[in-house]
């Protein structure tokens, strides 16, 4: 994958807080490596890109991102491969659909080549962070706010784009069992449920701490105004299989977030031959499907877990139990390719690795 050159204003840390971390006992998103990057725009332009140490900011109590949530993010990982190399999956697609979810928002589009060419400065500097234990990687967080201290609701002539980074441990994705909601919404038609926007993750927290006590673990989103159609998880879409068929709902839907991981399994699924419908999703049909035993998998898909399998499914009341994870032989099969691509260990056919 190629990128521009871009100047980098480096600023190093004079020690690395590297040794002070425990890579054998991480959790998700504590701890963050040396350095950040760091871009503030104004009066209609960028100013010079940079990397500093990671450190708080100092935000005037007016910065109307607090206020009005003009905010947004992407989260995607890196790995390093057997050679040492540095292997990010398709960052590409999230420096475009960052630009997307800045437009929705009215925030200031960031060049691509910038987006990848600090992110490439950042992890080379960092490398060090990029732990090369079995399943590890280095979490990575670009983000945007609004940074006017006005109090007053309009677009914000001043924006704060950064990226930071935090080692991860593997991620043991247990079967989790969902609850497909159809009182609160997470995303109506014409809304920003399309757009990575801060606001929707808060949203979306009363939901699903509801369904935690009833004892789910995630949410699965039906639209809006009929809640009869399935939309998404709350940080992964949703794949499901009917016979040999791979169905999920369509990303036509502005409500959907457009998932990297599942743009992937999609495709690769369609290389190897197995049919895929992107389409509108009955509940009924899954229903339907679970009832009369032809649905054989459901499964999320996102950055996080890559696939993470569904075991049961809640509706209405009534749990619905799905096969054994051992013989969803689809979903395994791109699990384990999808791994393997990301690590390097096959070879990079679709040109989806930046390496560093
Ligand atoms: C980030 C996200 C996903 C998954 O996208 P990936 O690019 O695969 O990580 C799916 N749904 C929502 C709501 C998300 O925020």
């Amino acid at each position: 994958m190629a990128t521009d050159t871009v100047n980098i204003k480096i600023t190093k840390v004079d020690n690395s807080r590297i040794e002070s971390v425990d890579f054998e006992n991480l959790p998700f998103g504590k701890f963050f490596s040396d350095h950040m990057f760091e871009m503030n725009y104004a009066n209609g332009k960028w100013g010079e890109p940079t990397i500093v140490p990671f450190q708080n900011l100092s935000l005037h109590p007016a910065t109307s991102a607090l206020h009005y949530g003009q905010a947004i993010f992407e989260g995607l990982k890196a790995q390093k491969g057997a050679n040492g190399e540095i292997l990010v999956f398709r960052p590409d697609m999230n420096a475009k659909r960052f630009n997307e979810s800045a437009k929705r928002m009215c925030m200031a589009p960031i060049p691509e080549g910038i987006f990848l060419e600090g992110l490439k400065s950042l992890l080379n500097l960092d490398r060090a962070w990029v732990s090369s234990k079995d399943g590890q990687s280095l979490y990575i967080r670009p983000f945007m706010i609004a940074t006017d201290d006005y109090v007053g609701i309009r677009p914000s002539e001043r924006y704060k784009f950064l990226i930071i980074t935090s080692p991860v441990g593997a991620y043991y994705s247990e079967p989790v069992k969902v609850k497909i909601e159809t009182k609160y919404t997470r995303a109506a038609a014409g809304g920003v449920g399309r757009a990575k926007a801060a606001g929707n993750y808060a949203a979306s927290l009363y939901p699903a701490k509801l369904a935690e006590e009833q004892g789910y673990r995630q949410l699965i989103w039906t639209d809006a105004k009929t809640h009869t159609y399935i939309e998404e998880a709350g940080t992964m879409n949703v794949i499901f299989q009917i016979g040999d068929k791979l169905i999920t709902p369509s990303e036509e839907e502005d409500t959907i977030l457009k998932g990297i991981t599942k743009r992937s399994v999609v495709q690769i699924a369609k290389e190897w031959g197995i049919e895929v419908e992107e389409r509108k999703v009955t509940i009924a049909e899954i229903i339907e499907a679970m009832e009369n035993g032809t649905l054989k998998d459901a499964f999320g898909a996102g950055t996080a877990a890559t696939i993470a399998h569904i075991s049961e499914i809640g509706y209405e009341g009534k749990d619905y139990k799905l096969p054994a994870i051992e013989e969803r032989e689809i979903s395994n099969k791109i699990k384990n390719y999808i791994s393997q691509y990301k690590s390097g260990e096959i070879e990079d056919k679709f040109d989806w690795l930046m390496r560093v």
